[in-house]
């Protein structure tokens, strides 16, 4: 890695540009921010925040010349000043760059000025399924085959790759425009190491811990299925498996694998669920074997989803 790559540097500024020529009045007079990358002889317009998160603000830029739209992480020099934290900005730039599937949302570039780093990735135009599970509250059978065979998609490239994802969540499963759905957020993401090498400590979602990372014997790509049984249920239930007032109650749940399971889910889903939520991770459910369970093989699974469907039940014909 160019060991120059995230050292503070004057190669970029944010300035205010002259109005387009094109614009009308009103609009003249609200300049956009403008971001410029000087060694990258590029210029970006800063649009809408798209959303907040840990370390980052999300953003919609426009590059000025290309009129291409993307989705930046801007993240302050301020907030990554440790050498920990940089690392693991750098860690999830590193990682990122190399994946490259349809199911995973594209890495463009990255550059930085004196008081951000701008990771540009490509714009998820339809937010995330958490969004549309706040506004849905529930999803169908055959919705949610739809969006597990692109996350399983997604999921068995990273794996494959010896890629270990360790913060599966509805917030970072993107919506592309054409209802295509792409794994995204790699900040707690690690390569595959023998269960000797792992490292014991906890990251990622408390809800979506598996009961083996809570027990410190670290994370493998089992304990990545096991917060997809966690999506799983939420997505159908609509509440996670395992939340209760207090956390310590919540780990006690998981470990113990407590959760009940609503009589109201079809049968097939809920035998998939329970077969995805065991205890100990050599016996749950492969990828591969979550694809060939009866939730699948006896259910139909739609080629495609409306957008309206982000808002409301779909009409969907086998
Ligand atoms: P976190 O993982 O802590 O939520 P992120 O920085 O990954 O933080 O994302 C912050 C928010 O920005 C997300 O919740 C999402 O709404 C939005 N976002 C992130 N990446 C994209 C993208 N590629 N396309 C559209 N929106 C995005």
């Amino acid at each position: 890695m160019n060991p120059d790559l995230l050292k503070p540097s004057e190669r970029t500024h944010t300035t205010q540009p002259p109005p387009k020529p094109n614009r009308s009045k009103s609009e003249a007079t609200t300049k956009p921010e403008v971001v410029v990358d000087v060694e990258g002889k590029r210029c970006y317009y800063k649009g809408k925040i798209l959303g907040k998160g840990g370390f980052a603000r999300c953003y919609e830029m426009t590059d000025v010349a290309s009129e291409k739209t993307y989705a930046v992480k801007v993240i302050p020099q301020s907030r990554v000043s440790k050498p920990h934290q940089r690392e693991k900005i750098i860690n999830e730039i590193e990682l990122h760059k190399t994946l490259q599937h349809k199911h995973v949302v594209k890495f463009s570039h990255h550059f930085e000025d004196e008081e951000n780093i701008y990771i540009f990735l490509e714009l998820c135009s339809r937010k995330s399924l958490a969004h549309i599970w706040k506004a849905r509250h529930t999803l169908t059978d055959p919705e949610v085959r739809y969006y597990l065979r692109h996350i399983i998609s997604g999921l068995k490239y990273l794996h494959n790759k010896g890629i270990l994802h360790r913060d599966l969540k509805l917030g970072n499963f993107f919506v592309s425009e054409g209802m295509e759905l792409r794994l995204g957020d790699f900040g707690l993401a690690a390569k595959l190491e023998t269960a000797e090498q792992r490292k014991k400590t906890i990251c990622g979602t408390p809800n979506y811990l598996a009961p083996e990372v809570l027990n410190r014997q670290g994370h493998g790509t089992e304990s990545d299925v096991w917060s997809l049984g966690c999506v799983i249920y939420t997505l159908l239930c609509g509440n996670p498996p395992f939340e209760t007032l207090d956390l310590k109650e919540t780990y006690k749940c998981i470990k113990e694998v407590r959760y009940t399971l609503p009589q109201t889910l079809s049968p097939s889903a809920q035998k998939l669920i329970s077969a995805i939520l065991q205890k100990n991770p050599a016996d749950r459910l492969t990828l591969d074997q979550i694809l060939t369970h009866e939730y699948f093989t006896k259910g139909f699974t739609p080629d495609k989803l409306p957008p309206s469907s982000c808002v409301m039940v779909p009409e969907l014909n086998p």
